[in-house]
């Protein structure tokens, strides 16, 4: 028996009403205080909404009408009535919370959290059975409070608007007394991507236990990023002396992981795709030379001749069923082109091209689908504008150039200078894709009536993190893409604006959509705006004009969309052009 579930319900009926990111470090961390050690990364995970790290892949495999089930079980209540109440209230949660009966909870963080482990895993015949009576044992034993967020963890509907970040910043001031430590967390969760541990470690062992979290093999690493520049010339500014640069291959991000029996593939999103790709698999067991590793590449789609294809086509491989028909239907092959671990050995402080040179020591090229990204080592613009020019010609999406300097070393999880890209669109005067969150929706008229006519989307402000808006998406659509939009996007609709989300008062979509659907998006440029709050400076934000859809970006997670920090150097660097 452990700390009670009704304590923790009510910090998060607290968090609830507030919107200030002060305010919510300031419960949490007071919070995070008083919970036993060993309870403490159970609640860091529920504060989150979910029961583990999200590279786990936890889901509970619950729709809404089995919850109701579960709830009508549980209490003697119709389950007609309750659909009745569901549509009145459009929360399963609030309905739990008006049905279930006892004044006071009798459940402990470790009961609620073992029912909910116990959920997830269940599977296979008669599981759906078996997962309504353990939530109904749940229900039967919580407070109405308490029913309310037990059901919307199980649906993925939590909100409560904590983000990891905010955890991180409660955590820093909960057990070492200042924010000011947050870097050293944020740095060991980049490594270590599970914020139970992060708490735990801090908790139990202190910051010196934090320092020590280490790349382990089988657990993702948050992948290093790259910054935009605006010209190319920019680049011997950036990266004095001698620089590499690779093709920018327009695929999908993979980290592998090999501890000498097993290979897991991770995405960008740091989600287990090892079962989407068996035959990359085979060719790293096969390719790979080393005792154990983790390696980076990019993945991507190829015709019967070898040509590559764009992203869009390799998104077809994004699937759980028919993967044998789609791996003919769909062949790919892989660019490698990092290394961060080999045989024991951390190798993310080690500059690139030593990380390189190991990589190329252990890759042994037997067939063209499992090779080296292309590489040229330069220090010259017009040698690297040449390769700009076959990167495109062979269907790549532009070129990364990558530091080779001493302190070359792996940032993960982070966008800095030792990495730049350089797309086709940068190249074109006054043009910029930015990878946007959608937030909201206007409804359409004339052809586009009954549907929704222009997107709302957000940047992310990591600093602050919250979601900026900073256009409204009309164009660039095709007819097939305006007729889909409702599929896609109305699982996603929320009763009112995400707690994350900072709008003017004037921009008012007929509706929200919880932030989950990542657009990349072409604009002409970036101007100011008393509408968006995209970097708000005195009432003025950024807004980016003539925006035109390119894609949907399913690698990318939320927090992984442009941040307002790049816009506003994308901004500075136009400005500066004029
Ligand atoms: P972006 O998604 O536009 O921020 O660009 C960064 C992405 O480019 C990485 O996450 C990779 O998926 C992809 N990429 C393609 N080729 C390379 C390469 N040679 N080196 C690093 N990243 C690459």
């Amino acid at each position: 028996m452990t700390f009670p579930f009704s304590k923790v319900v009510t910090v998060y009926e607290q968090l609830e009403n507030v919107s200030s990111g002060n305010k919510m470090r300031e419960i949490l961390s007071v919070f995070f205080k008083i919970i036993p050690k060993e309870d403490l990364d159970k609640v860091v995970y529920l504060s989150t909404g979910s029961i583990a790290s999200e590279c786990e892949g936890i889901n509970f495999g619950m729709a809404e009408k089995m919850v109701v089930k579960a709830i009508s079980a549980a209490t003697g209540k119709n389950e007609k009535e309750l659909t009745t109440l569901f549509k009145k209230k459009g929360d399963l949660g609030l309905v739990a919370e008006s049905i279930v009966g006892h004044a006071e909870g009798k459940l402990f963080v470790d009961e609620v959290f073992r029912i909910l482990h116990e959920i997830a895993a269940t599977s296979g015949a008669g599981s759906q059975e078996k997962k309504c009576v353990l939530l109904g044992t749940l229900l039967r034993k919580a407070s109405p409070n308490e029913a309310k967020y037990i059901v919307r963890i199980l649906l993925n509907k939590m909100r409560l608007g904590a983000g990891t970040m905010t955890i991180l910043d409660s955590l820093s001031i909960a057990f070492t007394g200042t924010k000011a430590n947050k870097p050293k967390l944020e740095h060991a969760y980049n490594i270590c991507p599970d914020i139970g541990v992060i708490a735990h470690s801090l908790a139990t062992k202190g910051l010196h236990g934090v320092e020590q979290i280490s790349v382990m093999v089988g657990r993702p690493i948050k992948m290093m990023l790259a910054s935009r520049i605006g010209q190319l010339k920019d680049i011997n500014e950036k990266m004095p002396g001698t620089f590499a640069v690779e093709e920018k291959y327009d695929g999908e991000r993979v980290q592998i992981h090999y501890d000498g029996k097993k290979i897991i593939l991770y995405s960008r999103r740091l989600e287990n795709i090892t079962e989407q790709f068996p035959e990359l698999v085979a060719l790293a067991h096969k390719n790979l030379h080393a005792k154990s590793y983790v390696v980076e590449g990019e993945i991507v789609s190829v015709d019967q001749k070898g040509n590559l294809l764009p992203f869009q086509v390799l998104m077809q491989r994004r699937r759980k069923q028919d993967v044998e028909e789609y791996r003919k239907k769909v062949p790919v092959c892989l660019f490698l082109f990092d290394l961060l671990y080999l045989d024991g050995e951390q190798y993310l402080h080690k500059s690139y091209p030593e990380r390189r040179s190991a990589l190329k020591r252990i890759t042994k090229k037997t067939e063209n689908k499992f090779v080296l990204a292309r590489q040229i080592v330069t220090d010259n613009i017009e040698e690297t504008e040449e390769f700009f020019t076959s990167a495109l010609a062979h269907g790549g999406e532009g070129i990364m150039v990558k530091s080779t300097a001493l302190h070359s070393v792996y940032q993960t999880g982070t966008r800095g200078w030792l990495w730049i890209k350089w797309k086709k669109e940068y190249a074109q005067e006054l043009s910029d894709t930015l990878d946007l969150v959608v937030v909201g929706a206007f409804m359409g008229r004339g052809r586009r009536s009954g549907s929704y006519g222009a997107l709302l989307c957000a940047a992310y402000n990591d600093k602050k993190g919250v979601f900026e808006t900073v256009c409204k998406l009309g164009s660039g659509f095709s007819d097939e893409q305006l007729v889909e939009f409702p599929g896609r996007f109305n699982k996603y609709v929320a009763s009112h604006k995400p707690t994350r989300l900072v709008v003017h008062k004037s921009m008012q979509p007929d509706v929200w959509f919880d932030p989950v659907i990542i657009v990349e998006v072409l604009g002409a440029e970036l101007t100011r705006s008393p509408v968006h709050t995209c970097c708000e400076e005195g009432g003025q934000g950024l807004a980016l004009r003539f925006p035109r859809f390119l894609r949907y970006r399913e690698d990318k997670s939320p927090e992984q969309v442009t941040t307002s920090k790049e816009i506003w150097q994308m901004y500075k660097e136009k400005v500066k052009r004029r």
